[in-house]
């Protein structure tokens, strides 16, 4: 970095803060910025800021969203008697690009994970809870990722659902183990919703 003009050095070290880009893929991308025309950086710059001032996070179920409830909080026509809980937003679009899934959703912004210092408290479980009072939600399905964080969070969630009397289920694993939602295919998410068990 100390061979490049402050400024680029300044980019490249913002660029390499985005996940999974290292050092030589931050000064790629830098070098091809400053190759693009002025608009199209400056495009590309709003488009960034735009994001960040008009999108929050969903009140009732956390997912990302212009308006507060989001549309498929709103929507009248899922079903409001099943949730789907997952990890991230991004999952949210996963499991719509399915069309499997017509319930609605709750977004936990993350799982257990004492090795990062992450407990329950600090993911939104007690939002789902109180989602969970006097609602008319039958079933509860997990649908954190299949690894070590995602299975210990999953178990956290049925011992904590259970009195509730809510049932509670959890895809099954035609996803590969270790692997993540975002990245199955539609197919193996479909079957992998369709052959939930109960916890
Ligand atoms: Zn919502």
């Amino acid at each position: 970095m100390l061979y490049h003009v402050k400024p680029v050095a300044k980019l490249i070290a913002e660029l390499n803060k985005l996940p999974g880009i290292g050092p030589k893929s931050a000064q790629r991308l830098a070098f091809h910025l400053l190759s693009v025309s002025t608009e199209e950086a400056r495009a590309l710059a709003e488009a960034i800021l735009e994001a960040k001032e008009k999108v929050r996070y969903c009140s009732v179920c956390g997912d990302l969203t212009e308006q507060d409830p989001c549309n498929i909080c709103q929507n009248e026509t899922r079903d409001g008697t099943i949730i789907c809980v997952v990890e991230h937003p991004r999952d949210v679009i996963a499991l719509e690009k399915t069309r499997e899934f017509k319930g609605l959703y709750h977004v936990l912004h993350g799982v257990i994970s004492p090795m990062d210092g992450i407990g329950p408290e600090q993911l939104r479980i007690k939002e789902l809870l109180a989602r969970l009072q006097n609602s008319p939600v039958q079933e509860v399905v997990i649908a954190t990722n299949p690894n070590v964080e995602g299975e210990a969070t999953a178990m956290y969630l049925a011992k904590l659902l259970a009195p509730l009397g809510v049932k509670v289920t959890r895809i099954a694993h035609g996803l590969p183990v270790g692997g993540e939602l975002e990245y199955a295919d539609e197919l193996t998410l479909t079957k992998a919703f369709l052959g939930r068990r109960e916890m």
